[in-house]
């Protein structure tokens, strides 16, 4: 019997052939072994998160939700080897147990460890990367069923290729991560003018380890967020709990309805991974692309613009971050100092013609769209943007040669 399956927003719905949920990499193997005999394909599937339908699969989708947990850590070297099915949530305490902590985390912390890293999502902050950047290890199930283990040192390229991969190269089964010394954060938030915001910009995005600000439409003010490394042995303040514009109990951080948070000025100091990330409790669609960082402020004021003259009837904040270059293939952050903006809309409202008219602002300031989020570009586009696209071919034939891992979203656009 298919067993329906629907995204976190609801934009995406299949009904696979069978639902598997492995308990071992042996059982991985023997599942990709058997789809090999009857030429099956496979999609796998994380928290489904993401907007667009890269898991959506009408035959066999996988849940690595039995493989979990942290493997290993070591304290010396700040390494953990997680298995690829953990959810970000579940790290925090373990880690911080050993000593250890996520060097950046995103907005919410509810993706499994090896979705969040297939689709290159990050937080913010212009001297660090997205998650991505902090694997220094992956172990992968190929389409013949092998297990292969990939780093900077052993299959290089499969590794820079698997960093960021959409699931198209195989079953990430373990992460090995880079990690940092356990350490606290001091969050402060704050409103501006979107004059005071912009005029600032550079200063709070150089003097604070992460910044971030939401430019929030209903008000044309900015809710700015600044955190930034606590001082040894600062004690935690006790969390607020606020309430959202539909009186939901939020656990801070900015509510993404429109309305403005109700602690202006608010301060907020606690471990990393506690302060990091938000609840996401209303359902929203969104699209977002990374822009290199000069084009930042331009592309927002122009997006703004947009919103004010043609969709002023949208409420949903546009969420303005930075990320540091990197050198993965597919990261939308390879070889350039980046800007992200994301355009968010309520999930049971239409988007399609604003999100294409924010498209089309995205795309004059050469911006790379998030795997995850919603947008319109091809194969033939999405190859121009990236420099290193050829090589990632070859290695998804090498693993993948007749296309086990693929669906019809992945064939428009790799
Ligand atoms: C409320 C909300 C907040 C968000 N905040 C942020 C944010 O702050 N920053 C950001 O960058 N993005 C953000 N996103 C996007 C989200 O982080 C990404 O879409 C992420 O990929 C979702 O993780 P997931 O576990 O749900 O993966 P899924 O959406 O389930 O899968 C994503 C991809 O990973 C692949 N995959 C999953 N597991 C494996 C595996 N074991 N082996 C191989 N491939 C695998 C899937 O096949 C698919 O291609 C947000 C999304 C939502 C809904």
């Amino acid at each position: 019997m298919p067993e329906p399956w629907a995204n976190w927003s609801g934009s995406v719905t299949c009904a696979p052939h069978s639902v598997v949920r492995p308990h071992s990499e042996t059982e991985i193997s023997s599942l990709v072994r058997q789809a090999n005999q009857t030429n099956a394909h496979i999609r796998v599937a994380g928290t489904g998160h993401s907007f667009v339908p890269l898991c959506a699969s009408d035959e066999i989708l996988l849940s690595l939700d039995h493989l979990q947990g942290v493997v290993a850590t070591n304290r010396d070297l700040r390494q953990a080897t997680v298995w690829a099915g953990t959810k970000i949530h579940q790290l925090g305490d373990p880690l911080w147990a050993s000593g250890l902590a996520l060097a950046n985390m995103g907005d919410i912390d509810r993706q499994a460890l090896a979705g969040a890293i297939s689709t290159g999502t990050h937080g913010t902050g212009a001297s660090l990367g997205s998650i991505s950047t902090q694997v220094i290890g992956l172990r992968i199930v190929a389409a013949s069923g092998e297990s292969i283990d990939c780093s900077p040192t052993v299959e290089p390229e499969i590794f820079k290729a698997a960093q960021v991969s959409l699931g198209a190269l195989g079953i990430i089964t373990q992460v090995t991560l880079q990690l940092l010394p356990a350490y606290q954060l001091h969050e402060r938030t704050w409103i501006a003018s979107f004059d005071e915001c912009l005029a600032d910009l550079e200063t709070n995005i150089n003097a604070n380890r992460h910044f971030e600000f939401f430019w929030v439409p209903s008000e044309n003010v900015c809710a700015m967020k600044a955190l930034n490394l606590a001082q040894a042995g600062a004690t935690p303040t006790l969390q607020r709990l606020e309430r959202n514009a539909q009186g939901e109990l939020t656990k801070a951080g900015f509510c993404l309805t429109g309305r403005l948070p109700r602690y202006i000025d608010d301060d907020r100091l606690d471990r990393s991974y506690r302060i990091f990330p938000s609840e996401r409790n209303l359902k929203f669609n969104e699209t977002e692309f990374a822009v290199p960082a000069p084009n930042g402020p331009d592309c927002l004021r122009e997006i703004r613009q947009l919103m004010q003259t043609k969709y002023p009837a949208i409420i949903w904040p546009l969420e303005y971050r930075t990320l540091a270059a990197d050198d993965i293939w597919l990261s939308p952050a390879y070889q350039r100092a980046t800007v992200t903006i994301s355009v968010h809309q309520a999930a049971e409202l239409p988007y399609q013609p604003f999100f294409a008219d924010v498209e089309a602002i995205f795309r004059n300031h050469q911006g790379r769209p998030h795997w995850g989020k919603i947008h319109a570009h091809t194969a033939r586009e999405l190859s121009q943007l990236y420099p290193l696209w050829d090589k990632f071919q070859t290695i998804r034939t090498w693993l993948d040669p007749q296309g086990m891992f693929t669906n019809d979203y992945l064939r428009t656009i790799l």
